[in-house]
């Protein structure tokens, strides 16, 4: 239960909570200036080699975000926390992220 948690859980959720939420702004960022970069690239007229190949470089860098992404560890049991993009619930104990957002907003 969030109310019989320790301070020092408290602490590992707020570590866990603010990296959670680094890596799901990144991947957000990624795809944004993925649509960006569709624009430009329609906009540029590079020729189809330079287009593509900035397109399935942007691709990479996008699935190495959200790679990251799935290997964020739950704070309660330790383990990946989801093997898919945008899960709320731990696979392994069942802990949900807003569970997580409640522990690290009170105080
Ligand atoms: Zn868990």
């Amino acid at each position: 239960m969030p109310g019989e948690i320790s301070p020092q859980d408290v602490e590992r959720y707020r570590r866990a909570w603010h990296s959670y939420v680094a890596r799901r702004n990144l991947v957000v960022v990624l795809f944004l200036s993925f649509v960006l970069l569709g624009f430009m690239v329609a906009r540029l007229k590079l020729g189809e080699v330079k287009d593509f190949a900035m397109l399935v470089g942007w691709i990479c860098v996008y699935l190495a975000g959200a790679w990251w992404l799935t290997e964020w560890r739950c704070p309660r049991c330790g383990k990946i926390f989801a093997n898919r993009l945008w899960t709320q619930r731990c696979i392994s104990c069942g802990l949900s992220k807003d569970e997580v957002a409640v522990v690290v907003r009170r105080k």
